[in-house]
């Protein structure tokens, strides 16, 4: 899950980790106010979407970045007025962008230089990792390509935590002075304890700075959490954002169902991501093209296919349904009468092959044939890829 930037910043804050002071709001109304709590000069409006890159971002108004410096509080009033309810393209958003629904006043620092850091799990030690460079502001991407010598990483065990030498190994290298450095150390074993304690999956300052007076400053924020973790943090589960996602990913969440839109015609039911990742590639293999991936987990309830298949049809694309169900734990019989009642309380036009196997599979072939619908039965998944394939051609 992620979350926008004032509210990882709001969490910054309660962490000890040290931000310039801000201010949210989500409409018009409310600049006023929200500017209010701000001191008068310097200010930045920021545009709240989960996407990076907004700085350079350009809205589909023509109204350029998303990211602005204004010089006072009633232009800071101004430019947010044109950013609000508007949708902000970015190298991150993808072509149809992303409606901005939030807008962030924040104070504008008076910047020395900017840094990079961000904490994330490193799959292959299986370790917490610091990353952090002196090239912040710009895509740590092409630092890591152009010039990786410029790049730290520090792994930390997870027994022992931060430990303090890795700490002065970090600010000895972003070639900090004296009071920076302290400063520095003290964000760093925040930003671990908040990483840590609230199950982050990563955490990215881009940039962090340091300014005239040796302060160091978080002056942007990515934050996104694990979500096999969330069910420990209900005040994180509170910050989600349900503009920020996809309507049929978000539906199909509600039924534990794992929902991936694609573009071809073939719509996919599969039990288990193993099976509906090789039903994919049979249909392929066969010359079709799927129109999702979509895994309704280790059972098929009645309630579970009912609102796949609902799910399903709101794209118009899909040109017919490929059912394949693997009876393990689950009873063939069962999903096969779940299957038809779905297909009657949806009332579903479209071709529908099924192909199940397993469990009690007589039985369930059965009361698939004695449904009166227009079922199509595939005796292996070969032969009902096939048929579905030569259905919606
Ligand atoms: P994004 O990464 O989405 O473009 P950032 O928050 O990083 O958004 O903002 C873009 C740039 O704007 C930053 O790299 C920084 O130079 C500048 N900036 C952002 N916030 C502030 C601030 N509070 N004070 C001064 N400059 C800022
Ligand atoms: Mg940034």
């Amino acid at each position: 899950m992620n979350i926008h930037e004032y509210q990882a910043k709001a969490l910054f804050e309660k962490f000890g980790i040290a931000v310039p002071k801000g201010a949210s709001a989500k409409t018009a109304a409310d600049f006023t106010s929200a500017l209010a709590l701000l001191p008068e000069g310097p200010t930045m409006v920021k545009s709240q979407i989960h996407a990076g890159g907004r700085g350079k971002g350009t809205f589909t108004n023509g109204f350029k970045g998303g990211v602005k410096f204004c010089k006072t509080k009633d232009e800071a009033k101004e430019v947010a007025g044109k950013m609000i309810g508007n949708t902000l393209v970015t190298i991150q958003t993808g072509p149809a962008g992303r409606k901005v629904q939030t807008i962030y006043f924040t104070v504008a620092s008076d910047i020395k230089k900017e840094y990079y850091l961000a904490i994330l799990l490193d799959r292959a030690t299986s370790h917490p990792v610091i990353v952090a460079s002196t090239e912040g502001g710009v895509e740590i991407e092409k630092v890591a390509h152009d010039t990786p010598e410029k790049l730290f990483k520090v792994f930390i065990d997870p027994a022992f935590g931060l430990a303090d030498f890795q700490v002065r190994e970090l600010v000895t290298k972003l070639g900090l002075n004296a009071a920076e450095q302290k400063n520095a150390a003290k964000l760093l074993r925040n930003l671990y304890r908040m990483y840590w304690e609230t199950d982050a999956s990563m955490i990215e300052i881009n940039p962090l700075i340091t300014t005239p007076t040796d302060d160091v400053l978080a002056l942007d924020a990515k934050v996104s959490f694990d979500d096999n973790a969330l069910y420990r943090h209900p005040e994180i589960v509170e910050l989600r954002d349900l503009n920020e996602e996809d309507p049929k990913e978000i539906e199909a969440s509600k039924f534990s169902l794992s929902y991936i839109a694609l573009d071809g015609n073939i719509a996919c039911l599969v039990n288990g991501a193993g099976l509906a990742m090789s039903t994919m590639d049979i249909i392929k293999h066969f010359g079709g093209n799927p129109a999702n991936f979509l895994d309704v987990g280790g059972g098929a309830s009645k309630d579970q296919v009912i609102a796949a298949f609902k799910i399903i049809l709101t794209d118009p694309q899909v040109k017919g349904i490929f059912v394949n169900i693997f009876g393990g734990i689950m009873d063939c019989n069962i999903i096969a009468t779940g299957i038809v009642e779905a297909v009657k309380e949806v009332g579903l036009k479209l071709p529908l092959v099924v192909r199940l196997e397993g469990n009690n599979v007589k039985a369930g072939k059965e009361t698939l044939a004695h449904s009166g619908l227009t079922i199509v039965s595939g005796d292996t998944m070969a032969d009902a890829a096939q048929k579905i394939v030569k259905l919606v051609a």
